[in-house]
């Protein structure tokens, strides 16, 4: 009937998902298993059309379809005039679209110019999500992102200066301990440049197929806890300018502190206390707030650490996986934070 790609944003729940290239023109980075082993190819405008034309006698009755996702993971790489010929048939099939975003790599935001964009704009397109996950060179080496810090600055200004809506998204803990600080810091320098509407955060997981895993085994590569995290993160918003643009972590299951979450230029001192709180927490304090989290989905605030109820459940739980062991208790953590990866057509990595 049409094609699907495997993943969005998990902004774009609720969209429709057209691919216009099948999966990775990169499709190195170290982290993201979503496309290996795969061949990154176009589509044709007209095989396009087509997929378009049998969503529209599917879900031309739904009024409720206003926002569409180009798929898959660097849609900017088709010629321009394609990419305008196929969001015009969007809106002339989907009348009441109000939104069409896609992923792009910084790379190629670079080589659009402003006036390419800007013509991308007015035929429809509305946002575009780049995943930039650090400003660091080396830990862009290091994950093997293809991309410069210096690129990611020019594509997102490019983004910016055309008009569109730029989500650009981080990824605490990839850069492992050895790089955290510089991690934070550098990513934090180049968002200062950019001024996206949107910084989202993806905490870093290892994921049981990534390349990374032999990274670990060979000890080049050390996974951080998530205390560390948020140190890490603590740092990242310290230096971050209080710009006018949303600091989101509430939208990805892996973020431990979901509530620091907001406008920088309204709440970065409130965000700033929320993790100042957590760091502060005793070892035994963070490691309860840490197994709630990581065990479901309901949200606990800090607080949570002093409810006797609680302790009074969570305590011998704790007590019992420190028992397997000195590092127990992560390693449990692990587990659960693993079956909190995202999940093909559910979440996104890139
Ligand atoms: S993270 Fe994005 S750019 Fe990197 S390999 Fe995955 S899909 Fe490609």
């Amino acid at each position: 009937m049409y094609e699907q790609g495997v993943i969005r944003p998990p902004s774009e729940a609720s969209s429709l998902l057209v691919r216009v290239t099948r999966n990775c023109p990169w499709n190195q980075c170290v982290f993201c298993p979503a496309y290996k082993g795969t061949k990154f190819s176009k589509r044709s405008v007209e095989e396009v059309k087509k997929d378009i034309d049998a969503m529209a006698v599917e879900y031309g009755g739904f009024a409720r379809i206003d926002s569409v996702f180009l798929q898959d993971a660097d849609s900017l790489v088709l010629a321009v005039d394609d990419l305008v010929a196929i969001l015009e048939y969007l809106r002339e099939k989907f009348p009441k679209i109000d939104r069409i975003t896609t992923y792009a790599r910084a790379r190629t935001l670079k080589r659009r110019t402003v006036a390419e964009l800007t013509r991308l704009k007015n035929a429809g397109l509305t946002r575009v999500h780049a995943g930039m996950e650090s400003g660091s060179e080396k830990v862009l080496q290091l994950i093997k992102k293809g991309l410069t810090p210096e690129e990611i600055v020019t594509g997102g200004r490019h983004v910016m200066d055309a008009g569109l809506e730029l989500s650009e998204y981080i990824m605490p803990g990839i850069a492992g301990r050895a790089l955290s600080e510089e991690h934070a810091r550098q990513t934090a320098h180049v968002l200062n440049q950019v001024r996206p509407h949107f910084i989202r955060v993806r905490t870093f997981a290892m994921h049981p197929l990534s390349p990374m895993q032999k990274m670990v085994r060979e000890g080049t590569f050390v996974t951080m806890a998530d205390d560390e995290i948020a140190g890490e993160i603590r740092l990242l918003v310290e230096d971050l300018d209080e710009m006018h643009s949303y600091f989101s972590s509430n939208d990805f299951s892996l973020n431990l502190l979901m509530q620091v979450d907001g406008f920088l230029d309204e709440k970065k001192a409130d965000m700033l206390r929320e993790l100042d709180t957590f760091l502060a927490f005793s070892k035994r304090e963070k490691q309860v707030y840490i197994l709630l989290q990581r065990s479901g989905y309901y949200r606990y605030p800090l607080d949570v650490v002093r409810d006797a109820g609680v302790l009074a459940k969570v305590l011998p739980e704790i007590e019992r996986l420190e028992k397997g062991g000195e590092d127990g208790f992560n390693k449990y953590i692990d587990i659960l934070k693993s079956h909190q990866l995202p999940q093909p057509q559910t979440d996104d990595w890139c």
